[in-house]
C-alpha cells in the first residue's frame, strides 16, 4: 500500500459513544459496510452483544458468555472504529508493566496528544484483563448500568494482539477519549475490552490520523432518543474501566 499523506488519513467510525451512554444498542451497521472502509478497529455487537476486534478484514466479536463469533457481511453492529492500518513507526518494547504504561510509551512516540492515533501492539503478556459485554435486551438500560452486566477475566502468559485508538480529550462521548483498546489472541478464541495488563514484551506500532467520520444511526429509536446527556465523561470512564482492579483489594496478581 502506498504511503498516505496527513490530509488523507481518516478513521472511520460508525455511531457516537453518546450513543451508547444513552442506551442505543441496536446494530444498525452491517459489517459489509463497516468492512468497506477498513480492515483494523473495534466496536461492539448488535443489542451491545460482545467486543468486536477487527485484525487483518477479519471481524471477531467476543460475547459475553465466552464465545467468539466470526461474524458474517450481513452481521450488525452498534458501534465500530476502523481503519486501514499502515503504521509509521515500530518499536519494541520490553516488560511493559500496566496499561498506564503503556498510554504512555504510546504519547512518547507520537507528534501530538491533539490528534488520533492507531494502536497495534503485538505481544507476549504476562497477564492481561479483559471484559465483554453481555447482550442487553429491551427496554435496554443506560451504558452505566447496562456495565454492571459483563464478563471479566484475567489471562496470563498469553501472545496476541492489543489494537485501538488513543483520542484527543475534546472527543469524549463522539468518540472514546484517551486510549481503548481491545484484544485478540494468537488463536483468535480469546479476547475482549482491555481493563488492564502486565509484563508484556512486543511489538509497538502507530500511526496518526488527522481526521474523523462519523456516521450516525437513523432508527427511530435514535431520532427520537434524548441525547442531552448528564454527566457524560463520567458514565464513559465508568464504562471503559477496570472494575477488577477497583474491586480487588490486594493480591490480584495471582492467577
Ligand atoms: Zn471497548
Amino acid at each position: 500500500m502506498r504511503p498516505r499523506s496527513r490530509s488523507e488519513k481518516v478513521i472511520e467510525q460508525f455511531s457516537i459513544v453518546d450513543a451508547l451512554v444513552a442506551g442505543l444498542f441496536d446494530g444498525e451497521f452491517s459489517v459489509a459496510q463497516v468492512a468497506r472502509r477498513g480492515s483494523l478497529g473495534l466496536g461492539c455487537g448488535d443489542h451491545m452483544d460482545g467486543e468486536l476486534v477487527v485484525l487483518d478484514g477479519v471481524f471477531r466479536l467476543f460475547h459475553g458468555d465466552g464465545r467468539m463469533t466470526v461474524l458474517e457481511p450481513r452481521d450488525t453492529l452498534a458501534f465500530a472504529e476502523v481503519v486501514e492500518f499502515v503504521p509509521e513507526r515500530s518499536d519494541l518494547l520490553e516488560a511493559v508493566p500496566s496499561l498506564d504504561a503503556l498510554v504512555t510509551d504510546v504519547a512518547e512516540r507520537v507528534l501530538s496528544p491533539n490528534l488520533f492515533h492507531a494502536v497495534r501492539f503485538t505481544a507476549h503478556f504476562g497477564r492481561i484483563s479483559l471484559r465483554e459485554a453481555k447482550r442487553q435486551s429491551k427496554p435496554y438500560l443506560p451504558l452505566a448500568l447496562a456495565v454492571h452486566d459483563q464478563r471479566e477475566n484475567t489471562l496470563h502468559d498469553v501472545t496476541g494482539t492489543l489494537l485501538g485508538f488513543v483520542a484527543p480529550q475534546v472527543f469524549q462521548g463522539i468518540s472514546v477519549a484517551g486510549p481503548h483498546f481491545h484484544f485478540v489472541d494468537e488463536t483468535g478464541e480469546l479476547g475482549g475490552h482491555v481493563l488492564e495488563l502486565g509484563q508484556a514484551t512486543g511489538e509497538l506500532a502507530l500511526e496518526s490520523f488527522t481526521a474523523l467520520t462519523v456516521r450516525l444511526p437513523h432508527s427511530e429509536a435514535y431520532l427520537n432518543a434524548d441525547l442531552e446527556l448528564d454527566d457524560v465523561d463520567a458514565a464513559i470512564r465508568h464504562a471503559e474501566s477496570d472494575h477488577q482492579r477497583l474491586l480487588a483489594t490486594d493480591g490480584d496478581d495471582t492467577p
